[in-house]
């Protein structure tokens, strides 16, 4: 097999275009491949045979090829339309004027599911402004068009991009691990987008919605979703983050405290963030003396480690036992700032189940034998 047959395979190149070369430089470790239009020319709004008018050299990013950088290079013609006037013909692997391959678009989007915009960046070897502009795109394409099929557990993650100066919204089905849809921004506007152009049967079909703790999803959710309130969940990883935070808040106002001997405490953050399983037996122990110390960053500490249990339960009336007891513990402790800050997400941002809200508060007695562990 020539190689430019195989790279027709591999690329998925169709008819008219046709692979006519390919260079591999293995010191600067990329691969260049030379695309070739074949025959006549189509308007790419009417479809219609047109004579060829211009063309334009064009480059395009594709995803790496084990490992090497691999460059698309193609000249694109240029049609006279007579109805139309001079258009570019579509080229089937990219979209408008991106220097990036639709694949390369859609792997950099599914990546951002699961790392920081700067791992994206990093690990794609393209800047920030380059996963900016392929999230922009993105969202054009999410006005453009619905979501097909009938989705059963969806994932709805807000992604900060330039130090949280703007933001989006990225809409997934769960089950396929795949992005759905994304939004510009994350207001309740973003996701209403979302939920308006599904029907009906699209919007029944879902049995579970995972999320943010984000006020403005929340309420979005409620209004356009059938049953959300049994839908939605708050996944282990956006709780985790919410308590290390509280921990970490917790922390930072000790070190503010003046009145206070904060020595042992500076270049301790980290120990506070971690999990106590992740720990040996020294590091325990340095913890542990810590809390002794720090009474109300040990509370906090020991309420958000203590949380860890929740998962473990499998029957649901069990879950919610554990869960007012834990919850009457975290806002009805006597430490200044992981208290109001809990009771705060949970009127803003939610940190309880809305199910879990509506049951009367645990009663004392179980709040304390939950303590008592401590
Ligand atoms: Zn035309």
């Amino acid at each position: 097999m020539r190689d430019t047959e195989l790279l027709r395979g591999l690329l998925r190149v169709e008819d008219p275009w046709n692979v006519v070369e390919s260079v591999l430089d293995i010191a600067h470790k990329r691969v260049d491949v030379r695309l070739e239009w074949k025959g006549p020319g189509r308007c790419p709004d009417c479809d219609r045979e047109c004579p060829k008018h211009d063309h334009r050299e064009r480059v395009w990013r594709d995803l790496d090829l084990v490992g090497d950088a691999l460059y698309l290079h193609a000249v694109v013609p240029r049609v006279d339309c007579p109805e139309h006037g001079v258009h570019t013909v579509k080229v089937p692997w990219a979209s408008g004027r991106s220097e990036f391959t639709d694949r390369f678009e859609s792997v950099a989007i599914a990546l951002l599911l699961e790392m920081s915009v700067a791992a994206v960046a990093r690990r794609m070897a393209i800047s920030w402004d380059h996963v900016d502009s392929i999230m922009m795109r993105a969202v054009k394409r999410g006005s453009e068009r619905q979501a097909p099929q009938l989705v059963r557990h969806i994932g709805i993650d807000e992604k900060a991009f330039k130090k949280g100066h703007h933001y989006f919204t990225i809409v997934s089905n769960l089950d396929s691990g795949t992005v759905l849809w994304v939004g510009k921004g994350r207001k309740r506007e973003t996701i209403d987008a979302f939920w308006r152009g599904l029907s009906r049967e699209q919007l029944e079909a879902i049995e579970g919605i995972a999320m943010d703790m984000w006020q403005p999803y929340f309420e979005s959710t409620f209004q356009y979703v059938p049953q959300a309130q049994n839908k939605i969940v708050f996944d282990r990883f956006h709780v985790t983050a919410y308590l290390t935070k509280a921990v970490d808040f917790t922390r930072r106002a000790l070190m503010r405290d003046t009145s206070l001997d904060r020595t042992a405490l500076k270049g301790t953050k980290y120990d506070w963030l971690r999990s106590v399983k992740n720990m040996d037996r020294t590091e325990r122990r340095e913890l542990s003396d810590l809390r002794r110390q720090y009474r109300q960053l040990g509370r906090a500490w020991a309420i958000k480690e203590h949380f860890a249990e929740f998962w473990r339960y499998r029957r649901e009336s069990s879950a919610r036992n554990f869960f007012r007891g834990w919850f009457h513990w975290a806002t009805h402790s006597s430490f200044r700032t992981l208290s109001p800050w809990l009771t705060r997400s949970n009127g803003t941002s939610r940190i309880s189940s809305p199910t879990f809200e509506s049951r009367s508060p645990m009663p004392p007695r179980r709040a304390l034998t939950v303590r008592s562990r401590w």
